[in-house]
């Protein structure tokens, strides 16, 4: 079978295309017949290496899919060959106390498929069985191959973490990005207004399409001076923090009283200054989140096959072009998820 393979961690050219052989259903598992991959932005960093992360090469990479079930291992119950299906792209052990709080992603063992093990960028997938759920009708693949990972983390961002409420406003970073737009859309289900930044003007059509009730190009102005312009100088409720270092304390310094800043990555560095006088003398909190609950995606799973989340896709693509996928992730030229087709 055709599939993305990593042997050794760098560049564009590190994204070879090879031939490997079909996947076997093991104990405990299905091959999905992977009829469309999504990809990440974790895809850079398991294709460039994470620091301080030793990652299980030479592997194939992605963490999001939707396909048929080719095969049904031995001891799985529930799923039959040619069911649809989309990869839930989490897995725990099942059974330590934060598994069993429903924290999946605080389990100590926690991984994620594409990341820790072999991923969905290949025209087969051998996954752990209780790593696909049924794809809402209606759908299609491409659309299934498109929201899990990113709905999944904005979700748990605004409604586990945040706790976003009607009447509030949010700031969304990257409001182009992949979870830029999932999380414009939580917001705005939630009631909240809305202000998302892009790096392009082009963008701000399409994120007002989504909900965003204003948008500010983080290029040709300072976003912080345009938060306290369009909040009347209270600042907002709630920042989904993902650029890290160039954002941090001017998103900081963009939280009303009893703000809430939530971070779940840090695309341009990790050191990023917090003058603490704002954090106490304002009341704020600053929330870490990964991932979400497997509660949270089936919860995720039914807005979207109800319409009321739409996932956005840029541009589908066959599998042997991934590395223009990569490019264009490099250079912020994208609204939404590329997919892959195998
Ligand atoms: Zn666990």
């Amino acid at each position: 079978m055709k599939a993305v393979l990593i042997r050794r961690h760098g560049g564009f050219e590190a994204l070879e295309m090879a031939s490997l052989p079909k996947p076997k259903a093991e104990a405990g598992q299905v091959v999905i017949k992977v009829i469309a991959a999504g990809m990440n932005h974790l895809d850079t960093w398991v294709r460039r290496g994470l620091p301080g992360v030793t990652l299980p090469l030479p592997m194939v990479p992605g963490s999001d899919a939707a396909g048929v079930i080719d095969e049904v291992g031995p001891g799985v119950a529930g799923l039959r060959p040619g069911d649809r299906v989309f990869v839930a792209p989490g897995f725990s052990c099942g059974h330590c106390l934060e598994c069993f709080a429903g924290n999946d992603p605080l389990c100590k063992d926690y991984g994620i498929i594409g990341e820790h093990t072999g991923g969905t960028q290949a025209e087969y997938a051998a996954l752990p069985a209780a790593n696909v759920m049924p794809l809402p009708d209606g759908l299609s693949f491409e659309e299934g191959a498109a929201f899990a990972l990113v709905f999944l983390t904005a979700w748990h961002m605004l409604v586990g973490r945040a706790r976003v409420r009607v009447g509030e406003d949010v700031l969304v970073h990257a409001g182009g990005s992949g979870v830029g737009t999932a999380a414009v859309q939580i917001a705005r289900l939630h009631g909240a207004r809305v202000l998302a930044t892009v790096g392009s003007d082009d963008k701000a059509a399409r994120l007002r399409d989504l909900g965003a009730d204003a948008v500010i190009n983080y290029r040709s102005s300072d976003f912080l001076e345009e938060v306290r312009r369009l909040t009347g100088r209270r600042g907002v409720d709630v920042v989904i923090e993902t650029i890290g270092q160039e954002t941090w304390d001017r998103s900081l310094k963009a939280l009303a009283r009893g703000g809430r800043m939530v971070t779940c990555g840090a695309t341009s560095g990790y050191q990023g200054a917090t003058d603490i006088r704002f954090v106490f003398s304002k009341g704020l909190s600053i929330l870490g989140s990964t991932m979400g609950s497997r509660a949270e995606l089936a919860r995720v799973a039914r807005l979207v096959g109800e319409r009321r989340l739409r996932p956005v896709i840029d541009r589908v693509i066959p599998l042997e072009r991934v590395a223009d996928g990569h490019r264009a992730m490099s250079e912020r030229s994208l609204f939404g998820k590329i997919i892959l087709k195998p």
